[in-house]
């Protein structure tokens, strides 16, 4: 049997089984504004430069974009889109999506944020994990000055200290409430002292169970090694593994730094080597299962039905805790819901926070969904597959 037997993704009818006919003609209008480039970017620009002027655009943010990319404003609001997903077999993974802040008070408030989180989760069978990004919880320099290795003041060393703190108590509480806590990777300049600081919580809290999960950007040429010598640790140490795979976020700021600062750039030179590791990521994984909780975390079709030949070939649970696919809220619904209609373990990550705050990250939505990225003509294409077959 080949990968593409095991299952499709082109079901529509269980794609938007939970759009009614008005919700499904709204999201083709999105998507169809998001395919043209230039209004994708320009749009973004624009959003900001009008919502920093204090002119009311956050309302009409809301209403298309933001609704579609997001769970709400705040936890009680992402409760409907937790029970709509759940209705479908689908967990939801909650994202606070505040980023880029550089206070100590922010630091803390998004710690307390993250605490609420897990308290909400807690409540809620299907929400497994909550996310996070250690740039909320401390400053970038202080990052990249660990990464350097560069003599830390006194008043530095506390400061770092107080991440680890912040850290730690938001892992405790995951960890008290049967919560797991996944964090992201960011920029490669600061993702040492981010890994460090994630195997040191896990070597801590992962022992009956997978409580932290650390995050690999199979998009760098080091990961794959980096990955399997993570796990080899963990196996000698005698905690659990939990593992995102991710191809990465930043390519083009990866290149554009190490070509500016005249380095070796991190990132594969080609897609198909990226593809590549990502793929050996998955087998590496799948192979470890008992010991490695692994979040697939991808839009690409040919790795999800990979993911799913390997548990069927192997003849695992599909229902296994260690093994989850995950996709971002409003994109790839044709492969979450697919997934999640034949038994297997589907998650969408759904940010939330005020509008204006997850501005950034619905940037990165709107530029990646132009047709010039690629995603774009395939959702498009999906959604008139539906409207047609609903004859709309
Ligand atoms: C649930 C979820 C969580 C995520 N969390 C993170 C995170 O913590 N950190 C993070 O960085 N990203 C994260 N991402 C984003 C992710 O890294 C990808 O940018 C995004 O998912 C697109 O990759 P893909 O595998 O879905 O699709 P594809 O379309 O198959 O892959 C596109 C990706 O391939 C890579 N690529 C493209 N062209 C080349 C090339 N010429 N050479 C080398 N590589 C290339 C890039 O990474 C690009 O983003 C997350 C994504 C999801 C779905």
């Amino acid at each position: 049997m080949s990968i593409a037997d095991v299952i499709s993704f082109d079901n529509t009818e269980v794609a938007f089984k939970s759009k009614s006919d008005k919700e499904l003609k709204r999201d083709y209008r999105l998507f169809k504004l998001l395919s043209y480039p230039w209004l994708a970017r320009t749009g973004a620009k624009m959003t900001a430069v009008l919502l920093k002027a204090g002119l009311p655009v956050a309302g009409i943010i809301r209403k298309t974009i933001y609704e579609h990319f997001c769970g709400g404003e705040t936890l009680a609001e992402c409760q409907k889109t937790i029970d709509e997903l759940a209705a479908s077999g689908v967990y939801s993974i909650l994202d606070y999506g505040v980023e880029a802040k550089n206070n100590e008070a922010d630091f803390d408030h998004t710690a307390a944020e993250m605490i609420r989180e897990i308290d909400f989760a807690s409540e809620n069978d299907f929400v497994p994990l909550i996310s996070c990004k250690m740039t909320g919880l401390g400053r970038f320099e202080l990052y990249e000055k660990v990464q350097q290795g560069d003599r830390l003041t006194a008043e530095e060393e506390k400061e770092f200290n107080r991440i680890r703190e912040r850290l730690e108590k938001v892992c405790r509480h995951a960890s008290e409430n049967n919560v797991s806590v996944s964090i992201d990777a960011e920029e490669s300049w600061i993702q040492e002292p981010v890994d460090k600081l994630t195997h040191e919580m896990m070597e801590k809290f992962n022992r009956g169970r997978v409580v932290v999960m650390n995050t690999a950007q199979m998009y760098r040429k080091d990961r794959l090694d980096f990955l399997k010598d993570a796990v080899a640790e963990a196996l000698r140490k005698g905690y659990l593994y939990g593992i995102k795979l991710v191809r990465g976020a930043y390519m083009d700021k990866e290149r554009a730094r190490a070509r500016a600062m005249k380095y070796p750039s991190p990132i594969h030179e080609t897609k198909s080597e990226c593809d590549h590791d990502f793929d050996e990521a998955v087998r590496f994984c799948i192979d470890h299962y008992e010991k490695v909780y692994t979040c697939v975390a991808t839009h690409n079709e040919a790795s999800c039905k990979l993911f799913v030949n390997l548990i069927e070939d192997k003849k695992l649970d599909k229902q296994h805790p260690h093994l989850l696919c995950c996709q971002l809220y409003g994109m790839s619904d044709h492969i979450t819901f697919n997934l999640a209609e034949r038994g297997f373990r589907a998650a969408k990550y759904v940010p939330y926070g005020p509008v204006r705050e997850v501005l950034p990250y619905l940037t990165r939505r709107a530029e990646e969904n132009t047709s010039v990225a690629g995603q774009m003509s395939r959702e498009l294409q999906l959604y008139k597959t539906e409207m047609t077959r609903r004859g709309l």
